[in-house]
């Protein structure tokens, strides 16, 4: 589904988040009146569509009412021509109250984002959030009782967290009912207070490695889980970050990191095996520049895959056998 993002940068927010620039993120500087996001929008929005208008960055529900209004009437505007089929907004979880939804409910709004980032309350206040993991809890049932898709977000890898605190988070999602979230490692950037914190070292950033480990794990549990991954890994940035696990391809690295064990698994106490994978996953099962097939090469397996449309999506086979790759336990 195609989206219609109207971007307005770190407005409403409670409290600035340790990490976040969202002016650097989005390219945005300022936010201007409705009318003109509105304009902005008319113009990029086809005479007929079935795609989302989004307000992402910063706090929507958080706004003044006349505000989301303004942004909230304007957009089901286009929803009334045909030339959208909803509206999708992003928010923070301290604005999901009851009276906060009743205004969304009004309009046309079919999907809700939430940044809730951690439900570990420790690493949620030494990352400046201004919000518990209770409220995010609260708000994610409030949502989908109206009825809403919702998608939560979550950050591995912020101050005083660790593998153990990014499972147990997603844990709380998926028994909270949310099916789809982002996950956005963290990642240091320049002018965010996490960038001090790394100067002085009082935060180590992860690795790409270890968040790839830790993101694969995740997209695991997220497969066995029927939760959908809408996203790995922040998009391009402007400028280079200070420090963190930024890289072009991170979502293929976390994929084709499954698919190493899943290969490893098939082939295993082999010199040499084919295999099959669907044609669609051949790039992730190769893994980024080769990546997999040559860490297999330097274990002594030596691995040939050869595409087959006719097997399911993120399966392997190996002869007769077939394994769907989150049902692999070699990732630990
Ligand atoms: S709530 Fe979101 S947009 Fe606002 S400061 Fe925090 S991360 Fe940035």
């Amino acid at each position: 589904m195609t989206i219609y993002p109207v971007f307005l940068a770190n407005a409403a927010c409670p409290q600035r988040c340790v990490y976040c620039d969202q002016t650097r993120l989005s390219g945005v500087t300022e936010i201007g009146p409705p009318r003109r996001m509105l304009e902005n929008l008319a113009r990029m929005l086809p005479g007929r569509g079935a795609g989302e208008v989004a307000f992402y960055g910063g706090s929507f529900t958080l706004l003044p009412a006349d505000f989301q209004n303004a942004l909230l009437a304007g957009a089901a505007e286009f929803v009334g021509r045909g030339r959208c089929r909803g509206i999708r907004i992003s928010t923070h979880p301290a604005g999901l109250d009851q009276g906060h939804l009743d205004l969304l409910s009004r309009y046309p709004v079919t999907t809700v984002e939430v940044g809730c980032q951690s439900f570990d309350d420790r690493v949620l206040r030494a990352a400046g959030r201004g919000h518990t993991a209770a409220q995010s809890i609260a708000g994610l049932e409030r949502l989908l009782a109206e009825g809403w898709q919702v998608v939560a977000q979550l950050m591995p890898g912020l101050p005083g967290a660790d593998d153990a605190e990014a499972e147990a988070s997603l844990r709380t999602v998926v028994a909270a009912g949310i099916r789809q979230v982002r996950i956005y490692p963290v990642v240091v950037l320049e002018g965010t207070p996490l960038a001090d914190m790394y100067r002085r070292g009082t935060y180590r950033p992860w690795s790409v490695d270890e968040t790839v480990d830790c993101c694969a794990r995740l997209w695991r549990q997220c497969l066995r889980s029927g939760v959908r991954v809408i996203r790995m890994g922040l998009p391009p940035l402007d400028d280079e970050p200070v420090a963190g696990p930024w890289h072009p391809a991170f979502g293929q690295l976390v994929r084709s990191r499954l698919w190493y064990h899943a290969l490893a698994t098939a082939g295993c106490g082999k010199a040499a095996v084919t295999l099959a994978v669907h044609p669609d996953d051949l790039s992730d099962a190769v893994g980024y520049r080769r990546q997999n097939i040559q860490r297999l090469e330097g274990e002594g397996l030596q691995v040939r895959l050869e595409p087959d449309p006719g097997l399911e999506r993120l399966c392997v086979r190996a002869g007769d056998n077939v394994q769907k790759i989150h049902e692999v336990e070699g990732l630990s």
